[in-house]
């Protein structure tokens, strides 16, 4: 792999580096910012005409020989609470190698490349993801950056403020013209590392559907309530934790799949029966039929278990978001890339929300996956090999100068 690139990695893993491994760099805050001045610095250098937009998303251009509209690539460079040096940065980095590339290849292209870095993907700070891709497309105005808050009730109105950007346009301006977007992505799962295939090209987005389910019974003494008089709501949500695992690996579709995250279970006592129990549901599926009957599935499961257990259930449906089909256009020129390299490549989906199920709904998408050591993310043991990023490089090369040639 390229020396430039691998410098500028490390560089960028240094700022919000923690000493016990990983980095944290939420949607800014200070390490944040500081990232995303480095990051515009590089911009620079790489000879790109760079601007900020409303929402804070930073945008490199490599001019092309007429004005039209832009060939983009990105992804994004804040990260979780202690997550890894791979999610988001690969993608931006290996933008910027690509503009590099060209630029000592002394190629022109006919129409602009930008490269995007959108800010805000991780929903970590303010409880929404893909913040920077959902304003670019025209998906978040004032309002709803106003009512968006992080835990110590800082506004992203607020915070965007600070920063020098402009909230108040937010939704004003008609979403820009962009010829196609691809976005460079850690698999963040296992199965490219299992089939060992370097190139993941994805065809659908999964979109969650959550609920949050309160089940409630009677808290009573665990010694003197027999067992046929009982109204037990933590056994209730048991059967309803496999309810739902039952459902998504066998009732539903064969890409559904659905997580209890979380059971309190109230009063939390040895000795009392649980008289109440909150559990977060997470059902996600890129089939929005698929997703539709586990949901009613677990929907009706919910009822019977109340039903047979003498308990209430109330059922708070959180989010219902549709999945994302991506571009077949993108998928046929990402894998012929991927052969002309010389590259093995297999379709999937996504499981995971990425900036690019935003950018489809204004232009043609395409996303590619390279491989996560062991499919660990959002955790500082996150890896991909040089290798693997390398060739991701070299899809993303071919595939950006094809489309800024069209
Ligand atoms: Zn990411």
């Amino acid at each position: 792999m390229n020396d430039s690139f691998k410098h500028h990695f490390h560089q960028l893993a240094q700022i919000g580096a923690l000493p016990e491994g990983g980095v944290s760099r939420l949607a800014f805050t200070p390490e944040d910012k500081l990232a995303r001045s480095w990051l515009l610095q590089r911009m620079v250098e790489a000879g790109l005409s760079v601007s900020t937009d409303a929402a804070g998303n930073i945008i490199g251009r490599r001019r092309g020989q007429k004005e039209l509209a832009p060939v983009m690539t990105g992804s994004h460079i804040d990260t979780v609470p202690q997550g890894g040096n791979y999610d988001g940065a690969v993608g931006v980095l290996a933008g910027l190698e690509v503009i590099r590339r060209l630029n000592r290849e002394n190629i022109q292209t006919k129409r602009p490349i930008d490269i995007i870095c959108f800010s805000a993907e991780e929903s970590s700070r303010f409880g929404m993801a893909t913040i920077g891709s959902k304003a670019f497309t025209g998906n978040l105005d004032a309002e709803k950056a106003r009512s968006l808050k992080d835990k110590e009730g800082v506004s992203l109105y607020r915070v965007l403020t600070e920063a020098g950007c402009t909230p108040d346009d937010l939704g004003h301006h008609p979403t820009l013209p962009v010829h196609a977007f691809i976005e460079l992505h850690i698999e963040q799962g296992p199965v490219l590392e299992a089939c060992h295939c370097p190139i993941g090209v994805v065809t659908s987005i999964a979109a969650p559907t959550r609920f949050k389910v309160i089940l409630k019974g009677r808290s009573d003494h665990s010694g003197s309530t027999p067992m046929n008089m009982r109204r037990d709501a933590l056994a209730g949500v048991s059967e309803l934790i496999l309810g739902v695992e039952r459902i998504a690996s066998r009732e539903a579709g064969k890409n559904t799949v659905g997580t209890a995250g979380y059971a309190w279970a109230m009063p939390g006592s040895m000795n009392v029966i649980p008289g109440r129990v909150e559990v977060g549901i997470d059902i996600r599926d890129i089939n929005r039929d698929d997703k539709e009957k586990a949901v009613k599935a677990i929907k009706s499961l919910m009822g019977d278990i109340a039903q047979k257990r003498g308990l209430t259930v109330s059922c708070d449906q959180l989010c219902h978001e549709e999945p994302v089909a991506l571009s077949g256009k993108m998928v046929h020129l990402l894998e012929k890339a991927a052969h002309a390299c010389k590259l093995e490549s297999m379709r999937l989906p996504s499981g995971a929300g990425h900036d690019a199920m935003n950018m489809a709904k204004i232009t043609d998408t395409g996303l590619i996956f390279i491989p996560s050591l062991g499919g660990i993310s959002h955790n500082s043991a996150e890896y991909t090999p040089d290798k693997d990023i390398e060739a991701g490089i070299k899809v993303l090369h071919k595939t950006l100068l094809h489309l800024a040639q069209e």
